[in-house]
């Protein structure tokens, strides 16, 4: 079975067309640009290498359709017809309280998307635009919708809401969502095989680490707390966004800076994070490079990301009342031994003790935790298109 991932943002589209016998991607690229001047398709294989395609994209449509012509194209693709494709795979940022799980689409579940438009007014258009298309595109294939927030519905009401009038959270829906899902999810199993334990008997720490990060506790399979919220600027530090403040805060730089609530959205998730620490890039690569080059700002950048991450171990350590392993997973996770180390520093009292040659390795699944420690602690590369890719498999089969 061969399954289509596809992932659009406001100006791109990702995809990969999965062999479900390998689990290996057959094709893979990126559309930019959508809707814009100078917009193109670069489109991977393992036989071609890369292929860049410019082009006029006007909009979502028009991308998806040159990237099935380039899926079957004599030279480059990779399959010889579009009814090769099974399946389609969505991944949608936000289900709200409806979706808990992954669905096949059909009026209904458009219908419910629609509504989620409110909870992710930049997200949730564009993915729906993907969806609608393959639809008109590819009217026999089903199509499946696999949302971020779907794995955290399993939190319970003490853990997703705020300490805000009941009310609003009736009118309004305003509870913690969380985000990331379909990454804490792979990794919370790819740990249970690499533990050799069943999912079901395990208390995880996930820490997907990049350049948005969140903290989930997974008891069971199941997330019962997770550090994004309502939206994904609360939790960590990121890369460009301020995570956790004190709500007053935000009134107090309005004031200050004159700033409208569109500004001082745009503010807290675009300049603040590492980026506003440092005043160097949002790339942690940077930033570990201007910290050792002695720069004080990087070096502080470093040190609050580290101690905030330390900080939900601890707290979800207390709210899982235990943990058999901690995983790092994206970008930073599983590339930066540095930061691992700098996290995991004095927190033997979770049992957490890494080992140093282990913890050299970058982007594999490796257990580097030290051979005397309680508490494991996994590097595991993530592959939400994968999880998309099987959670579609399940559905179609
Ligand atoms: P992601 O959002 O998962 O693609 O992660 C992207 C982020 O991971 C980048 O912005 C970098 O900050 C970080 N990253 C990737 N590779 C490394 C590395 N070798 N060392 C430190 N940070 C890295």
């Amino acid at each position: 079975m061969k399954i289509l991932v596809i992932n659009c943002g406001s100006s791109s589209l990702k995809y990969q067309l999965l062999d479900m016998d390998t689990h290996n991607p057959l094709a893979k690229g990126l559309v930019e640009r959508i809707g814009m001047p100078g917009a193109v398709l670069t489109h991977r294989t393992a036989a071609i290498g890369k292929k860049v395609i410019e082009a006029d994209i006007p909009d979502h449509k028009v991308g998806i359709s040159l990237v099935l012509e380039a899926l079957v194209h004599p030279e480059y693709g990779v399959i010889t017809g579009l009814e090769e494709i099974s399946a389609v795979g969505h991944r949608v940022v936000h289900g709200g309280e409806r979706f808990s799980k992954s669905v096949i689409v059909n009026e209904e579940v458009l219908e419910g998307l629609r509504e989620c438009i409110e909870l992710a007014p930049l997200h949730s258009p564009p993915n729906i635009a993907g969806i609608e298309a393959c639809q008109k595109l590819m009217p026999k294939v089903p199509q499946v919708v696999v949302f971020d927030t779907a794995f955290h519905q399993t939190m319970p009401p003490y853990a997703y809401l705020y300490g805000l009038p009941y009310e609003l959270y009736e009118k309004y829906k305003i509870r913690k969502y969380g985000f990331h899902g379909t990454s804490h999810k792979y990794v919370s199993q790819r740990a249970a095989k690499l533990l050799r334990k069943p999912l079901t008997e395990l208390k995880l720490i996930s820490c997907h680490l990049g350049n948005g990060s969140s903290i989930t506790a997974i008891k069971g399979g199941k997330s019962i707390e997770t550090s994004m919220g309502f939206t994904p600027l609360e939790g960590l530090m990121m890369g460009t966004r301020s995570g956790d403040l004190d709500p007053a805060i935000v009134a107090f730089i309005m004031e200050k800076e004159k700033l409208s609530s569109e500004e001082i959205n745009d503010f807290l998730n675009k300049k603040c994070g590492v980026l506003g620490v440092s005043g160097v890039s949002s790339d942690f690569r940077d930033i570990e490079d201007a910290a050792a080059e002695g720069n004080y700002r990087a070096q502080l950048a470093l040190q609050i990301f580290a101690h905030d991450v330390k900080k939900y171990i601890g707290a979800y350590a207390a709210v899982l009342n235990g943990v058999d392993a901690v995983i790092f997973t994206a970008g930073l996770g599983e590339n930066s031994g540095s930061m691992r180390a700098d996290i995991c520093n004095n927190l033997d009292i979770f049992g957490i003790l890494l080992d140093p040659e282990k913890n050299k390795i970058r982007g594999e699944e490796v257990d580097i935790s030290a051979a005397d420690a309680t508490c494991r602690v996994l590097v595991i590369p993530t592959n939400e298109e994968l999880m998309i890719a099987l959670d579609t498999e399940a559905l179609v089969k």
